[in-house]
């Protein structure tokens, strides 16, 4: 994960490690090592470069405590500044409510119906729940023999209804199921589309606003770089989501989705996908990341 910008970073960092001190000069060229390494993780521009800003102006700050090296020194800040980039520390899912209703969102092949069974998945080992899926995708008749499949392979409970074309209504059924059926959280999983268009943005709205979700979260494919913050941005300004789910961190991407999303769109990563295995999920940690990201 991220190799390519963990040999960039340490390759930047090489210009401070056997400095005696950080000065105006070395830490200005540590910086343009550091931002080149972020934009060819395609890191969104503004976001590599307001970070950069800010790790110079703590370096030269903090310059005066020179307990430890400038290699040590920077990356102390490094580690913090990317930490606070990702979000600072880990957005838990807002579980109280009985039943909670989370709306899961996003385009097609991005991993939403495959996040779906993983997320019941987690919220019956982790949280003790017993969560009910709804299918919501009636475009396409395989989505909800996948989902199905899904929910059977992670023992957790599906609501179907492949007569309706109506996703407001197969959601709200949904939940009145769950309610009967003593479900206390309902996933409703909804279509998507090749790419972002309207009809697909009012459809979502509308099931938002009759189901009145507690999460809703947003899928994206990390190896899609800039792309996935674009779209992100976009379903975030018709649908204000409450949470991003980075799928696919265990291809071979470059990081910037993972990097950039939290400044472009104000939103948590909550969870990253790591395999198409059931318990292939991570509750996304900014700091364990960091590290990573460090080596
Ligand atoms: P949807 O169209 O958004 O519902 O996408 P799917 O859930 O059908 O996923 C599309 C493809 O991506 C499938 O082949 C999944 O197995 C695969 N996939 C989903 N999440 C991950 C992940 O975290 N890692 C990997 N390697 N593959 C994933």
């Amino acid at each position: 994960m991220f190799d390519n910008l963990q040999e960039k970073l340490e390759g930047a960092f090489k210009v401070l490690k056997g400095q005696g001190s950080i000065t105006e000069i070395n830490v200005a060229e540590t910086m343009k090592e550091i931002r080149k390494a972020l934009l060819d993780a395609d890191v969104n521009y503004k976001t590599a470069k307001a970070f950069t800003d800010e790790v110079k102006q703590k370096a030269l700050g903090q310059n005066v405590l020179t307990a430890i090296s400038p290699g040590q020194l920077l990356t102390k800040i490094m580690n913090d500044e990317l930490t606070l980039l990702m979000g600072g520390s880990v957005d838990e899912l807002e579980l109280k409510q009985n039943p909670t209703i989370i709306l899961i969102a996003g385009l097609n092949g991005a991993g939403k119906t495959t996040f779906t069974g993983k997320l019941a998945n987690y919220l019956k080992t982790q949280k003790n729940k017993k969560p009910l899926l709804v299918a919501g995708d009636v475009y396409r008749p395989a989505a909800i023999d996948q989902l199905e499949v899904l929910a059977g392979q992670v023992g957790a409970e599906v609501y179907t209804n492949r007569e309706s074309k109506d996703p407001v209504a197969i959601a709200l059924e949904g939940i009145v199921h769950a309610k009967q059926n003593g479900n206390n959280v309902v996933i409703v999983d909804t279509a998507g589309r090749l790419t972002l268009d309207e009809a697909l943005m009012d459809e979502i709205a509308e099931v938002k606003k009759a189901t009145n979700p507690h999460e809703i979260l947003f899928v994206v494919d990390a190896m899609t770089g800039q792309d996935a913050v674009n779209t992100a941005k976009a379903f975030n300004d018709r649908l204000d989501f409450t949470g991003v789910v980075l799928t696919k961190l265990d291809g071979d991407t470059r990081g910037g989705a993972a990097l950039s999303i939290k400044s472009v769109v104000n939103k948590p990563i909550k969870f990253v996908g790591t395999g198409e295995k059931m318990d292939a999920l991570d509750v996304f940690h900014p700091d364990r990341m960091a590290s990573r990201i460090l080596g």
